[in-house]
Formats: C-alpha cells, sequence, structure tokens
C-alpha cells in the first residue's frame, strides 16, 4: 500500500536529516555532504527522490554540487533532502548557521517557527491562502519577508510537484487541500523577497522521451527512463555512472528538449534566505508530519 510507503519515506527523510546535522560543519566540501546523505538514504532502504539542495546565502534552492565542485559549506546554509520508495516522496529541509551570526539564526527560527504553525493547523479542508497567511503573518512578526515565488507543494508518485501549490503569503486563493502528500516550505529574507533565476543548476527533470540521435545521450536518456524516471536528477550521479562523458549527452538532451534544466535560485536583493520543510500526509481524520 502507498501509504507505507509514503511513511517509510519520510522516516528516512527524518532519519537522514538528524544525520546531516552531524556531518554539516564549517569548510566540509560539499561535494561530501551530498554524497554522504544521499549514499544514507540509499543504506536506510531509500532512493534519493531529487538531488541534494545544499544551497548557500543568498542562492534560495537549487545549488547541488557538480561532480568536480570544490565549494565549502559556510554561511547560512539549507539543506534540501528528498526520499523516495518506489516514487512515494518525502520533501524536507533545515537549515544552518555556520558563522555564528546573530541574524542568520533569527532567519532560520523565523522560517521553523513558521512551517510549526503550519503544522498544527493543516488539515484537510484548509485553505491553501490559510496556509499562505500563516506562514507570511510569521515571517512578518520577525521584520522578514517570506520568498513569494517559491511555494510549497503536492506530492504524487514519481511527481516533485503536482497538484496544488501551497503559497508562503496569502494570495487570496482559496484553494482546498484534499487529502494527499503536501510539502511545506517556508522562506524567509531580509530582501525583496522573491527569487529570479541564475546559472544553470545541474538538476535536470524529464519533459519528452522522443528519440535522440547521439548514442551516449540515447544511453543516458533509457538510463534515466529507467532510473529517475520522472523526479529530478543531476549531472553528477550522471558523471558517477557514465564517467563525464554524461556531460556531453546532458548537453545534447537539453538541446534535442529532452531534459529541462533547473536554474539556481537567487535572492533578487542577493540577501540571505533560510527554508525550513517537511511533508505531511493529510488524511480524512488525521494529519501526518511524514518527516520529523
Ligand atoms: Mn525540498
Ligand atoms: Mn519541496
Amino acid at each position: 500500500m502507498d501509504k507505507e510507503k509514503i511513511l517509510k519515506a519520510g522516516k528516512i527523510a527524518s532519519q537522514v536529516k538528524e544525520y546531516a546535522k552531524t556531518i554539516v560543519k564549517k569548510d566540509i566540501i560539499l561535494l561530501e555532504i551530498a554524497e554522504k546523505i544521499e549514499d544514507k538514504i540509499i543504506e536506510l532502504g531509500g532512493k534519493p527522490g531529487f538531488p541534494t539542495n545544499l544551497s548557500i546565502n543568498e542562492i534560495a534552492a537549487h545549488y547541488t554540487p557538480p561532480h568536480d565542485d570544490e565549494t565549502k559549506a559556510s554561511g547560512l546554509i539549507k539543506i534540501d533532502l528528498g526520499v523516495h520508495v518506489d516514487g512515494n516522496l518525502a520533501d524536507t529541509a533545515f537549515s544552518v548557521d555556520l558563522e555564528d551570526n546573530k541574524e542568520n539564526k533569527k532567519l532560520i527560527e523565523a522560517s521553523q517557527k513558521a512551517l510549526e504553525k503550519v503544522a498544527k493547523f493543516i488539515k484537510q479542508g484548509s485553505k491553501t491562502n490559510e496556509i499562505g497567511y500563516l506562514i507570511q503573518k510569521t515571517i512578518e512578526s520577525y521584520e522578514f519577508s517570506p520568498i513569494i515565488n517559491l511555494s510549497g507543494h503536492e506530492m504524487k508518485k514519481y511527481e516533485l510537484h503536482a497538484g496544488l501549490t501551497i503559497p508562503n503569503i496569502d494570495d487570496k486563493r482559496e484553494f482546498i487541500l484534499e487529502k494527499g502528500t503536501y510539502a511545506i516550505e517556508p522562506f524567509a529574507t531580509k530582501g525583496g523577497g522573491r527569487v529570479r533565476d541564475g546559472k544553470p543548476s545541474g538538476i535536470y527533470i524529464l519533459i519528452d522521451e522522443k528519440n535522440v540521435r547521439s548514442p551516449i545521450a540515447r544511453e543516458i536518456l533509457e538510463f534515466i527512463l529507467e532510473e529517475y524516471k520522472t523526479l529530478p536528477f543531476c549531472s553528477r550521479w550522471l558523471v558517477k555512472k557514465f564517467g563525464t562523458k554524461a556531460l556531453f549527452g546532458l548537453k545534447q538532451l537539453e538541446q534535442n528538449e529532452n531534459l529541462h534544466q533547473f536554474p539556481q535560485l537567487i535572492e533578487i536583493s542577493n540577501q540571505k534566505v533560510s527554508q525550513a520543510e517537511n511533508t505531511f500526509l493529510i488524511e480524512k481524520d488525521k494529519t501526518i508530519s511524514t518527516t520529523e
């Protein structure tokens, strides 16, 4: 039954989150952190639901280390990790202050508190804008802004972003939450409260299975269909499997419009961003936070 798999994915994500808290330290290479997190997910019986995001300071989301990355952990870092069990997803994130900075800590508290408020409130029948209102009011009470063009999302089997979107502000759109699995992810910043597209992230998703001429591109496409299906993946994973020729294949698949590559998401005024995220399984008479 899928419910058991959703709960299993959540439990693994929760355990890996606790493990991640012990390994994220200043100056540790991001590549090492990402690989340890993803190895731990597999060790516990899941698979990564998407590439581990390790986004620092004004990068709000979508930084995953490339295969040859030398970036070290620093500043205000967001650790956003995903687990799936046969396509049943858990999505969770937390933020860490690696420079003992008062404002970082306050930013972290703001997004965390917003998530806690939602956790007490969210249930079948909740309206999406009521959740957005709670997030907005909580973050604003810290004199920060929520990021308005990032949002929570419903999840379905092998679909990380499916169905409903749950805003981080009161957008007045009263969509009703029905039974299902939802990720809630408040982001807080001192900046303008929006993100813009940055550099290509090396995180991709399949958009079209159509034929591609080059043999390496075709080989990679077949592997993607088999291994990731419609879940996000990254160049680092494919370099591990195929060597650096994977980068050439990925480029062709992107040009041929088989793949979409996500950009990094940067806070519009280059201010630091914090994030907190948990997954909620909403049932008729109760809501379970699967990733706590
Ligand atoms: Mn996430
Ligand atoms: Mn999410």
